[in-house]
């Protein structure tokens, strides 16, 4: 048995939001800390998505930090929904603010995490081989961080050049007077489309399923308005951390029974789609995401909308879907449908099709048509929530496997902590609830810093989570999942929140959907009376 200490207290493995999060919380807890990051700089997925278009769709004045006084002056985003870039930037003058940035190597990506029985500490291997040993291993790994692999056999043999969105080259790419395939219509799908189609020469864009793509209705912030949400900032984050999915947004307190008349219906979907964004599904009726007529009534208004705004009713009913609105997450479109009612750009339904690639382009497989071009863009999406834990080899006590084990059932407490896997927190990993993330993973890591130091205080060497307290968790996490309505319809239309988008993967709630203070609920009511669900054990006797 080693009795040597530990290279340092807590290795956080990642150094986008999470991670630079959790760096202050432990540092200001009195701890040594070193954070582990594959890219050359912070930001996690804002520093490698930085394609054409990629911009937040929760707002601005909410995609933020809050964690230390006069944050609200490192604040600075120009526009409603901040554009890749800014994101990245605001991270790093968070970084540079509170002096993070000598706690992380960077360039650094991480193989294996294996705890050691013997001596309550964690190994963290490096790809380049290297070794660092810690008390504490933190995940900041990202719940949308490791890309879908590209299932295509045939894109070796392609000539032209092709992307990936998740991986975004830093050079500008030109695709002025270039015939272009992209591949993807989920979010990211959604934000590149039209800025690609703006300068190519030709689009080809490949819909497997629809979505209900909202309009963002982004605008630049000025001055005052600057100067607004600033001094509104710690009241909007109070706001945020009381909403359901970590938004500042109010509900209206309606459901659609209490509505007098058709009048009265469109007049507050009207609202809602003229105010952009997420409004539409929380700020309508407050019954949206249980009540299946509720549900229908916005529904048939989207597709509406989608009919209206594109010229091809054709292309307009391949691009409205046929499942209930809020089955998988809407994107926020920025000319999305308008973008379809241009020559240069097609539409090509493979929803009951697929496609494979070959030397001059993209070909569907059962309809036999090619679509000859320069080059292809793929924006498949992620292996969600467990996919940056599982790519790791991360083993705990008894050297078991997290990926086996979770290839069999995802378990979790709260999404913080994994049985068998002690001295492991995760960030944002399976669990955390479904929502905007800066304000869910802070509370997160709070309650982490606070276990720390809890631990800290009363010299114990190790926590775990008793298999009880992970039942009862997961007890809630699905009936709150059950009380929705897409939890009949998410799976069929490949939703990645249960894992629907991976061949493959266990299907089942990935996020926990009963609102982030009945989450909140289940880590207070732990460090409100001495982490009663956990197992702690001493340290071991030299
Ligand atoms: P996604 O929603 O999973 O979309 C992936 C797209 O690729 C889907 O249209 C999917 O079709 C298609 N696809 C996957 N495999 C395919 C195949 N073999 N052949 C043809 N099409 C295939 O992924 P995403 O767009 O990256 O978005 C994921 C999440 O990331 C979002 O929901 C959001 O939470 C987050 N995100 C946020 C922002 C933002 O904040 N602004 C931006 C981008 C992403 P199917 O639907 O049929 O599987």
């Amino acid at each position: 048995m080693s009795t040597k200490s530990p290279d340092c207290d807590v290795i956080i493995v990642g150094a986008g939001f999470s991670g630079v999060r959790a760096l202050w919380e432990t540092i200001n807890r009195g701890l040594s800390v070193t954070c582990l990051e594959a890219g050359s700089d912070v930001g996690g997925v804002w520093f490698w998505n930085r394609y054409p278009g990629a911009r937040t769709d929760s707002e601005g004045w909410v995609y933020s930090m809050n964690f230390a006084p006069g944050m609200k002056n490192l604040w600075n985003y120009g526009e409603r929904y901040p554009a890749q870039g800014e994101v990245q930037q605001y991270i790093s003058r968070v970084s540079d603010n509170f002096d993070l940035r000598k706690h992380i190597q960077f360039d650094t990506q991480v193989k294996s995490c294996h705890f050691n029985d013997a001596d309550n500490t964690w190994t963290i291997t490096t790809a380049a081989g290297k070794t660092l040993t810690c008390r504490y291993f933190i995940a900041a790994t990202g719940p949308l961080s490791i890309a879908k692999k590209l299932p295509f056999p045939g894109l070796e043999g392609f000539k032209g050049d092709w992307y990936q969105t998740s991986s975004w080259p830093k050079d500008k790419i030109d695709f002025a007077g270039k015939r272009v395939a992209i591949v993807g219509t989920g979010a990211t799908g959604v934000q590149i489309i039209p800025k690609i189609a703006a300068v190519a020469k030709e689009v080809v864009v490949f819909q497997r399923t629809p979505n209900y793509v909202l309009p963002g209705r982004n605008y630049v912030i000025d001055s005052d308005d600057a100067d607004r949400i600033r001094s509104n900032y710690d009241q909007t984050w109070t706001l945020a951390s009381n909403h359901p999915f970590g938004l500042p947004m109010i509900p209206s307190g309606k459901v659609l029974k209490d509505m007098k008349d058709e009048a009265e219906i469109r007049q507050m979907l009207d609202k809602s789609w003229e105010a952009g964004g997420f409004h539409m599904q929380f700020e309508t009726f407050d019954d949206i995401f249980t009540d299946a007529e509720s549900n229908a009534v916005v529904s048939k208004y989207l597709r509406e909308k989608i009919h209206a705004v594109v010229e091809d009713q054709k292309t307009a009913d391949i691009l409205s879907p046929k499942y209930p609105f809020l089955s998988k997450r809407p994107p926020c479109g920025h000319f999305y449908y308008e973008t379809f009612n241009k020559p240069s750009v097609k539409l090509v339904d493979i929803y009951h099709d697929e496609i494979d690639v070959n030397e001059t382009g993209v070909r569907t497989v059962k309809a036999g048509d090619q679509y000859d071009v320069d080059i292809i863009v793929f924006a498949l999406g992620f292996d969600a929530a467990t996919g940056a834990l599982c790519e790791m080899d991360v083993r705990g006590r008894g050297g078991q496997s997290l990926k086996e084990n979770w290839d069999k059932k995802v378990t979790s407490f709260a999404g913080a902590l994994v049985p068998g896997f002690p001295n492991m927190f995760m960030i944002c990993g399976p669990h955390i609830p479904f929502g905007n993330m800066p304000v869910v993973l802070d509370s997160k890591v709070e309650w982490i810093g606070k276990t720390l130091e809890y631990m800290k205080t009363q010299s114990l060497a190790s926590i775990d989570v008793k298999n009880e307290a992970v039942d009862a968790f997961l007890e809630d996490l699905n009936v709150a999942f059950k009380s929705t309505l897409f939890a009949e319809t998410a799976e069929k239309s490949g939703a990645w929140f249960v894992g629907a988008n991976i061949p493959g993967k266990a299907k089942g709630p990935l996020f926990y959907f009963g609102g982030v203070q009945n989450w909140q609920n289940w880590l207070n009511k732990e460090s409100n009376d001495n982490w009663s669900s956990m197992i702690f054990s001493q340290p071991v006797a030299a």
